[in-house]
């Protein structure tokens, strides 16, 4: 039985009444291939075609519903050559009105006169001639009372999908839906049917395309049916269960080495600490190091705003795993970064026994050949590098731990990877891009999560403010003053184009500009992705040691450099960058004691969705409050930027709308497993199911 409803949904389009080939692959393109796809599609917004006027209270101007009898029809030219304007009248007890169709000459063979019909469209006043239905939809009502699919009811109004209209598309929805079996399989178990009064799947997406006439348009078009809501939540209750299974089916994994913590690791631990921990981190390490000493391999995100002090707590955490006799990996997303942290990560740890090592690109063949070998023998305990370290040639001796750097979304492949390779070590992957409650429960919901939310003690929140162009003087002698007072500044280009050429250019150019003309007492560095490696190490150490005032950069500063002293930031064209992407850019400043500044610096006019995020970022510092903002003005779609590999394909799910719906989904998919524990094999084939229907290929 159930076998047969899912065969039945799986039917591709093209078999469909009124689909064949064409009309297959242009709803093909439109992602609808079976019957599934389709029904599994909400309207755009539905269109209330209820109410039925007499015609002779026909008002122009709006939108008029009627049914009555074809009085007459005919095909008339216009003056405009080529136009043809097809007309018939229409009458009921009431009156009689025209109804107008432009260059639809086949309309001829559809009306007769005789034939019962309703019509609804605008209604208009057209000079001498008088009122009219222009472009009316239609329907020929057939003597057999039958149901009305286009006229005369809550009508559902689709997407155009290539040629198919939203009027063919309603009319092959609708003659699927009369497919489906009274007994059509629920996937919802039926307690939870009956505690919420939800209507069955068939009752639903029945409802939810043809809503019946009592129903509420308003309720219809918020999505907030019982029919919608129960359609939505399967959708969100498949999802989680099999984002639940690839948990459990991950914690059937067993990794390298079982990871103790005693007394002596936690003098060692203290013994590099640099400073007193704030509570945030030590809660964050705490639940980090109970998941080491589990035999399953952690799969831990770490959160903190820009400057909260993740990287001393995957100091720490690496360090339980080195006394363990583990190897440790710790990747960052661009050279930069990697070298920042091997300095950073060798100076703490140069009183250690531990040896650290920075694999980079650019090493010659002879070196990198070395290090190799002392990664394989295990002479070197961390190793840092950019992505490449796990994806390449490496070959580790006991790799224990994987800490990988504001890379959240790359954490579910590196896994998949690491897997491939045979490795099952703890993952910690770390983010200051905060994340939105309800992508963090679909995204990141199998993974469990520390915050930081407290930030080092001394920090006083960034001051934010937008200007335009033609106040950029003002700006400039502010960066001046606040350098002479001792501080540093960024001031950073976006892309300007879809070329680092032109962004090189103007970013080169306001270098010399500031050289010459603006500052020609201060020291200026310029940083960009073209520089080679040793010049990008050589101006960011000139920075960080105060040796540069201004340093002039492309977007390659905006994650995790860290120059405590430097007190302004200054971005150019603001209005180019997304919002996460300027809360990361004005993470740069606000890592000393003293007051800093972020200058947005924008070209008027902008665009409202330009002006929100400005003022998101002049109005709050809270990185979760930019991150729902930015889910908000952005939706979810283009939250990360382009599409990524690991970001699920919903069908009905708006993940601004249905937070609430997934959170319960959750619930009561957690619920149901515990109930019945699935077996290993029920699991993998849950799973695999679960990545094709989402369409999640990287999952392993
Ligand atoms: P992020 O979370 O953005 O990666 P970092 O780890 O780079 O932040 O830390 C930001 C700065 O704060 C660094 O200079 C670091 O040394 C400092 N820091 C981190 N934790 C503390 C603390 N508990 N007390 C004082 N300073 C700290
Ligand atoms: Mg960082």
């Amino acid at each position: 039985m159930a076998v047969e409803s899912e065969d039945l949904l799986a039917t591709p389009l093209q078999f469909l009444k009124g689909v064949g080939p064409r009309r297959a692959a242009d709803l093909a393109r439109a992602g609808l291939a079976t019957l599934e796809d389709l029904l599994y599609r909400f309207p755009l917004r539905y269109e209330d075609r209820r109410r039925l006027q007499p015609i002779a209270a026909i008002q122009p101007g709006r939108p008029a519903l009627v049914a009555g009898r074809i009085l007459g029809a005919q095909l008339r030219t216009t003056r405009r050559p080529g136009f043809k304007v097809f007309e018939v009248v229409v009458g009921d007890d009431s009156g009689a009105i025209r109804a107008s169709w432009l260059n639809q000459s086949f309309l001829r063979d559809v009306f007769a006169k005789g034939q019962h019909v309703m019509l609804y469209g605008p209604a208009e006043l057209r000079g001498t001639a008088g009122m009219q239905l222009t472009n009316p939809q239609y329907e020929i009502l057939d003597d057999e009372e039958g149901e009305t699919i286009h006229t005369g009811r809550i009508v559902p109004v689709y997407e155009k999908a290539g040629g198919v209209t939203s009027k063919m598309q309603r009319k092959i929805v609708h003659d699927a839906l009369e497919r489906l079996p009274h007994d059509l399989e629920d996937p919802l178990p039926s307690r939870l049917l009956e505690a919420r009064r939800w209507p069955t799947r068939r009752a639903a997406l029945l409802a939810a395309h043809f809503p019946p006439s009592d129903a509420a348009i308003d309720e219809l078009n918020r999505f907030a049916t019982a029919a919608q809501q129960r359609l939505i939540f399967e959708e969100a209750y498949a999802f989680q269960s099999g984002l639940l299974a690839r948990r459990r089916f991950a914690s059937l994994d067993c990794k390298p080495a079982t990871i103790v913590v005693d007394d002596r690791i936690r003098a060692s631990a203290r013994a590099v600490l640099p400073f007193k921990l704030t509570p945030g981190q030590r809660q964050a390490l705490k639940e980090i190091v109970e998941d080491l000493q589990r035999p399953q391999p952690m799969n831990r995100l770490l959160q903190g705003d820009v400057g909260a002090g993740k990287t001393i707590v995957a100091l720490l955490s690496a360090l339980v795993a080195m006394e363990n006799g583990v190897q440790v990996a710790f990747m960052a997303p661009t050279e930069i970064l990697s070298e920042q942290h091997y300095l950073n990560l060798s100076r703490l740890l140069q009183a250690s026994r531990f040896r650290v090592t920075l694999l980079t690109g650019t090493a010659t063949e002879s070196a990198r050949r070395a290090q190799l070998a002392e990664i394989a023998s295990g002479a070197v305990h961390l190793v840092v590098g950019t992505h490449a370290l796990v994806q390449g040639d490496v070959v580790f001796h006991r790799l224990g731990l994987v800490i990988i750097d504001e890379q959240h979304r790359f954490g579910v492949m590196q896994r998949a990877t690491l897997r491939a390779k045979g490795l099952w070590p703890d993952v910690l992957v770390m983010t200051a891009t905060p994340i939105p409650r309800t992508l963090a429960l679909t995204l990141y919901g199998d993974l469990d999560v520390s915050v930081i939310r407290d930030l080092p003690p001394g920090r006083l929140p960034v001051k934010t403010i937008a200007k335009p162009e033609s106040r950029r003087d003002e700006i400039y002698g502010f960066v001046k003053q606040q350098i002479e007072a001792g501080r540093q500044a960024y001031v950073v280009f976006p892309l300007v184009e879809e070329s680092d050429k032109v962004d090189l250019k103007a970013a080169t150019e306001m270098a010399d500009h500031f050289a010459q003309d603006v500052f020609p007492s201060l020291r200026i560095g310029l940083l960009h992705g073209r520089l080679k490696s040793e010049g990008k190490d050589r101006v960011m150490r000139d920075f960080a040691s105060g040796e540069l005032d201004i340093l002039v950069s492309t977007t390659v500063v905006e994650v995790g450099v860290d120059v405590p002293n430097a007190g302004v930031i200054v971005v150019e064209h603001a209005e180019r960058f997304g919002l996460l992407q300027l809360h990361q850019l004005r993470g740069r400043v606000g890592r000393g004691a003293h007051q800093s500044y972020c200058c947005l610096v924008y070209q008027a006019p902008i665009s409202d969705d330009a002006r929100g995020r400005l003022k998101a970022m002049t109005d709050t510092t809270d990185g979760f409050e930019i991150a729902e903002r930015d889910l908000q003005l952005r939706g979810p779609g283009d939250f990360f930027g382009t599409r990524q590999a690991g970001v699920p394909t919903f069908r009905l799910i708006d993940l601004v709308r249905d937070g609430e719906l997934l959170a319960e989904a959750q619930r009561e998919a957690a619920a149901s497993i515990a109930r019945t524990p699935p077996s290993s094999t029920a699991l993998a084939g849950l799973m695999a199911r679960w990545a094709a229907r989402f369409r999640l290929i990287e999952v392993a």
